[in-house]
């Protein structure tokens, strides 16, 4: 079996949830995007090139808009997420040095050619002007990806985009279980997946947190995605921290291993297979 080894990876992409951006569903808070940032702070240092795939903007307008209804229609959730995106950028800022840029996509851009060498290469320039670019869906055009689409599906693109070799997926549970933890005591973390096979697919349950767009079975599919395309994704709780012993040659969470060798060349071409 593979040992963890952080070293090896130089290009990667963290996918943060509103979950984490905002607790309280409502405003940006610094409880676990601090310690995040930190970690980036950190694998910056280590000479790794990191790109952040961040929600939250929906979340983030709630407090101004205020809308009545408990379910928000889609209109409502483009509209807060118009007044949530410069909050959410606003609020990491706060804690780099460096500059951040907001890069928002959809995936209609991903899947047109020049459009997607496009953010490509603009991607390529905010890393070696040492910019930190923070991804999110463009909510505001992009109706399919709002109502159906997750931030998972758009950190693994990205990372097919960038050709990353490590997609680490904070979210606020501790990675995959054999069952469904809330439910079953005896449900046991998996520390590694070699293969994303409909088995595996299956121990993916349906979100347990109203505010989170994803469930555990759109994160198989990213790391399938990601996989497919050679690249390791890490699953982990960014509410523990459980990214930082990835520092220590440890993962924490659950490490889906990739058996094929990351393909730079072909990776932007066949990156738009995500069914
Ligand atoms: N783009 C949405 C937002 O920023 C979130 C989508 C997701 O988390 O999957 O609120």
């Amino acid at each position: 079996m593979e040992t963890f080894n952080f070293e090896q990876y130089q290009n990667i992409v963290i996918k943060v949830g509103s979950a984490l951006i905002a607790p309280d569903g409502m405003s940006c808070s610094t409880q676990y995007c601090l310690p995040l940032a930190n970690f980036i702070k950190k694998c910056e240092s280590l000479e790794k090139r990191i790109t952040l795939v961040s929600s939250g903007a929906v979340a983030a307008g709630f407090n101004t808009l205020r809308p009545q209804n408990d379910t928000l229609s889609l209109d409502e959730k483009q509209a807060l997420a118009a007044v949530g995106q410069s909050k959410v950028i606003n609020h990491w800022q706060r804690f780099f040095d460096n500059h951040v840029a907001q890069v928002l996509l959809t995936a209609a851009d991903m899947q047109n050619h020049s459009r997607s060498a496009n953010a490509h290469r603009t991607l390529n320039t905010l890393h070696q002007h040492r910019v930190l670019p923070i991804v999110n869906e463009n909510d505001t055009v992009a109706i399919e990806e709002l109502k159906f689409g997750d931030n998972d599906r758009l950190a693994a693109q990205v990372a097919c985009l960038i050709n990353a070799d490590l997609l680490i997926i904070c979210s606020d549970v501790d990675g995959v279980f054999t069952d469904n933890p809330h439910l079953n005591p005896q449900a046991k973390l998996i520390n590694t997946i070699d293969t994303i096979d409909e088995s595996v697919l299956s121990l993916g349950q349906n979100s347990h947190n109203p505010q989170a767009t994803g469930g555990m079975l759109t994160k198989l599919l990213a790391a399938q995605l990601a996989q497919n395309h050679g690249i390791d994704t890490v699953i982990c709780n960014g509410k523990t921290e459980a990214y930082l012993p990835l520092l220590q040659d440890q993962c924490a969470g659950t490490w889906v291993v990739s058996d094929k060798p990351l393909d730079r060349e072909n990776a932007a071409r066949i990156r738009n297979t995500y069914p």
